[in-house]
């Protein structure tokens, strides 16, 4: 059953999906022995978009070029969870070798960081009241994620 747009119940910023809608944005070959998708080359609707965030960092973020181009202030709450989703799915998987409280004192940071503005063209000071923070309950990649992945590689269309 396809529940997030893709059929690896990915739903959270992972290479090869956009990081709103989670559509797949690249071919892939499977998965590396850590769970990324193994890149074989983006799809011409991949769309690379920047954002500044609260601790003045720079963050690159691949989208579709549908919710780039229709990209809302409405959808920076959004954005900003799923990319988090995708910090925590890092740290439980690629980061495996850590201590369970160095990750937890990881994601206390990460887990604080917000998107401020778009860039290099900034939203209005209309458009900047609608940008909301990311909420609390939507930050949490569920166990289910990594367990559903398939063990064997797949190719994909
Ligand atoms: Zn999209």
């Amino acid at each position: 059953m396809i529940k997030y747009n893709n059929e690896y119940n990915v739903d959270y910023d992972k290479p090869g999906f956009c990081a709103l809608c989670h559509i797949i944005i690249a071919d892939f070959d499977g998965f590396n022995p850590n769970m990324t998708p193994r890149i074989i080359r983006f799809h011409g609707t991949a769309r690379q978009s920047y954002f500044k965030l609260s601790d003045g960092s720079r963050m690159a973020v691949m989208m579709c070029e549908g919710c780039l181009s229709g990209f809302a202030p409405e959808d920076v709450g959004p954005l900003m969870e799923s990319v988090i989703r995708g910090w925590h799915w890092e740290v439980e998987t690629l980061m495996g070798f850590w201590t369970d409280e160095k990750k937890k004192s990881h994601m206390r940071v990460y887990r604080k960081k917000e998107i401020v503005d778009r860039l290099p063209n900034g939203f209005s000071s209309k458009e900047i009241t609608k940008v909301k923070k990311p909420r609390k309950n939507r930050l949490n990649v569920k166990d289910r994620t990594h367990r559903d992945l398939p063990r064997k590689p797949r190719r994909v269309r």
